[in-house]
């Protein structure tokens, strides 16, 4: 089989093979791997409605990675186990209106784990292929679940370590804890003064910087990425595109063949992105509505064609979206407009805050929920149906409505369900209603398990009395120092 080549989102002769991808993480230059040519899928759609998400996996999964079957497989099995909490790894549930993908049955509770926990495997394959004998330093910025997902991860994975930056005052109170109560020797968890982009945009400085990378070689590390920029992040999160289709057609929602629409509450659009490659395999999709928070950066882009990072920044009740610079919408535009105009366009982002495109047909339409508007729709739609769905969700609910309401488009929709309401325990009693306000997060937990009927996960079952384990903080300008001294 031939594999794909990957090449720079900046410049097309910077090219890689997937290893190498996977391995570097970003390139040289700033710029991000896309396949050179996105793969088809040429089993057809009865045939890979007859397989496990494992072996669906193993079809989607073989056509982005130069591994061996065997190698592949093996990742695959490392993978998607007992880890997840249900056989069916993503369960596919119609609820009211809309059916809803749910991600979050993993050890991290949201959709994080999807990708995370294949990742450490396919590293690790590729650092075999490339011949690397040096240790893998997992540089990672959080918003939040990707933190937690990554430390699950690679926790005690020999031949790495791995970093993680959060927000210090931007995560949910359950989210803090996953991270500064995890175990495994290799790990180190650093809250930070300062938000998601903040962290994101120091650690792409770290990984471009050939000084530092030639200090660190010299001491036996290379550095990888455990974020979406990372292509080995949005593979894996391409099979459940599928997957998801497959479902709703097994469960008579459509026919084989027909469209459906995707809702994606939206951060780094590495989740959208990667139902977009879905979609360019062949899986039929009539639309996607991109879902944004009040940091709705990406809704005036799809609006307007101008990306401008010069506004406020909002901490807002669903924070793994409180994103404003999209590291990867920088793929999509290099997919649609090319390397030369792209190049241009990032280094405007970077020393203006802005940058222009015109970009047509790309069957995305931007969308966003208001902080009051995710409440409602939590609040209504547990009313209507009994089925709570977290802040994340809400958001990408809530655009739903407001989408369909515009176009008049009823294609049968699934929302991407990116986390537990365990997770945000205390805004989704919130939206239930506002007596919970005082209430102390784990104390809701309770509650939440009576009215919804579905039991506390065990991942974060009394772990508001797990010991804390990290207590780094650090400034949003001494991140590289941080770095150097841990490490050198
Ligand atoms: C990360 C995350 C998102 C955003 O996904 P992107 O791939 O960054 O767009 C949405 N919801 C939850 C719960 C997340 O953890």
């Amino acid at each position: 089989m031939k594999h794909v080549t990957y090449i720079g989102t900046r410049d097309a002769s910077i090219q890689a093979s997937a290893s190498e991808a996977i391995l570097k993480g970003i390139c040289a230059d700033g710029g991000l791997y896309i396949p050179a040519e996105i793969p088809t899928m040429d089993t057809p759609l009865e045939e890979l409605a007859k397989l496990s998400y494992q072996d669906l996996a193993f079809t989607v999964l073989r056509k982005f990675v130069d591994f061996t079957d065997e190698e592949l497989r093996a990742c695959i099995d490392g993978a998607y186990d007992e880890k997840f909490d249900t056989k069916e790894i993503a369960p596919l549930v119609q609820k009211g209106d809309a059916y809803f993908l749910e991600l979050f049955h993993g050890r991290t509770l949201a959709f994080k784990d999807m990708a995370l926990s294949i990742l450490p495997y396919l590293m690790k394959t590729a650092a075999k292929r490339e011949g690397i004998d040096k240790e893998i330093v997992i540089l990672t910025a959080t918003s939040g679940d990707t933190g937690k997902a990554a430390l699950e991860g690679f926790a005690d994975v020999e031949g790495t370590k791995i970093i993680v930056f959060f927000p210090e005052d931007g995560v949910s109170p359950v989210q803090k804890l996953q991270m500064t109560t995890q175990e495994g020797k290799n790990t180190c968890v650093v809250g930070i003064l300062g938000n998601f982009d903040d962290a994101q945009t120091a650690v792409k400085q770290i990984f471009t910087d050939v000084e530092l990378a030639a200090e660190l070689e010299a001491r036996g590390y290379v550095f990888s990425s455990a974020n979406s920029i990372n292509i080995g992040r949005l593979v894996p999160q391409i099979v459940y595109y599928f997957h998801a289709y497959l479902q709703a057609v097994k469960q008579g929602g459509l026919s084989m063949g027909e469209s459906i629409n995707f809702s994606v509450p939206t951060g780094n659009f590495g989740d959208i992105l990667a139902g977009w490659y879905a979609m360019k395999m062949g899986l039929p999709v009539g639309h996607f509505v991109c879902a944004s928070n009040d940091n709705k950066v990406l809704y005036d882009f799809f609006q307007t064609g101008t990306y401008d990072r010069n506004r406020e920044f909002h901490v807002t009740v669903s924070p793994s979206m409180d994103i404003l610079i999209s590291s990867n919408l920088e793929r999509l535009i290099s997919h649609m407009v090319g390397q030369d105009l792209t190049k241009e366009e990032m280094t405007r982002l970077q020393t203006e805050g802005k940058y222009s495109v015109e970009i047509k047909e790309s069957k995305i339409t931007g969308e966003y929920a208001t902080e009051a508007e995710t409440y409602t729709a939590i609040k209504d739609f547990f009313g209507k149906t009994g089925y709570v769905m977290d802040t994340h969700t809400a958001v990408g609910y809530a655009a739903y409505k407001k989408y369909k309401e515009a176009t008049g488009d009823n294609t049968p929709t699934v929302i991407v369900s990116t986390a537990s309401p365990y997770k945000f325990t205390k805004d989704v009693m919130m939206a239930m209603d506002d007596k919970y306000k005082t209430e102390d997060a784990f104390v809701l937990m309770d509650e939440l398990a009576k009215i919804s009927g579905v039991a506390i996960p065990e991942p974060i079952r009394g772990i508001e009395t797990r010991e804390i384990l990290h207590k780094n903080v650090c400034e949003k300008t001494k991140i590289q120092e941080f770095v150097k001294g841990y490490l050198l």
